[in-house]
């Protein structure tokens, strides 16, 4: 038993447990290309939360991590068979819970791991912070961490290059042979803007990809994926070191 996972400690560890932080790791259920589980984020995100909080852990840091939220906006794929989306106001209604629970417990430093693009807490981290002006919270998108192409050849998004590479080292035997993954090719807008970026819109999933992935998957390795885990896990790991570090009411410099 880790006594910085939650589901996997005892009242008896934890109520007189110094905890400073507290992660949430935030995935989400849908299909990922031919040769992915539907469970991919909520796999790839709990095991970076763990793996992170191990290392923080051991340089010092005291915190908790909470068990996976499994749904994520998936609102542009409706159309694609079970594909559970969870709308952006019920993932408030979550936070604020979650918020509320951590505030009262004096746990005041609140990190949410994000695994899922299309996810985004920045607007309801700055409403939540008018309704707990106590807490510090803040989120993170592990894709991000590290720059991506200095471990992967081709660039994508969606149960690509990265994310094959990373389920084959974590979970190998949800992994489908190669060969039977789709080409992952994805569409571009008609509109430059919205390609360049600085203009922005949803995209109408089961237009832009035959196989639900977005990039080519065909690439991907464990070797990749290992390196790539211990990049992404160690970087996270300091970002957790810091938070737990840091002083909320003095975070500028
Ligand atoms: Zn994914």
């Amino acid at each position: 038993m880790r006594p910085y996972i939650l589901a996997e400690t005892t009242w008896k560890k934890l109520r007189n447990q110094e905890i400073e932080l507290a992660i949430l790791p935030w995935g989400a259920t849908e299909a990922h290309n031919l040769h992915l589980p539907y469970g991919t984020d909520n796999i790839e995100t709990e095991i970076i939360a763990a793996e992170s909080a191990r290392l923080a852990w051991e340089k010092g840091a005291r915190l908790v991590v909470l068990p996976c939220i499994p749904f994520g906006v998936n609102t542009g794929q409706m159309d694609i068979r079970i594909n559970i989306n969870m709308n952006p106001t019920t993932q408030y209604a979550i936070l604020k819970d979650i918020t509320d629970v951590l505030n009262r417990h004096r746990i005041r430093k609140f990190l949410i791991l994000n695994g899922h693009g299309g996810n985004d807490f920045k607007q309801m981290i700055r409403e939540l912070g008018v309704n707990f002006p106590d807490m510090f919270i803040c989120s993170c998108n592990w894709y991000q961490a590290v720059d991506n192409s200095v471990f992967f050849e081709k660039d994508g998004g969606h149960a690509d290059e990265m994310e094959t590479s990373l389920m084959m080292f974590i979970a190998p035997e949800m992994v489908l042979p190669l060969n039977e993954a789709g080409n992952g090719h994805a569409k571009k807008f008609s509109i430059k803007a919205l390609n360049e970026k600085w203009a922005w819109t949803e995209r109408k999933w089961s237009k832009v990809t035959a196989d639900t992935g977005v990039g080519d998957p065909s690439l991907a390795s464990k070797e990749k994926g290992e390196k790539y885990f211990k990049a992404v896990t160690w970087k996270i790991s300091e970002l957790i070191a810091d938070l737990y570090r840091s002083d909320i009411n003095d975070l500028y410099e």
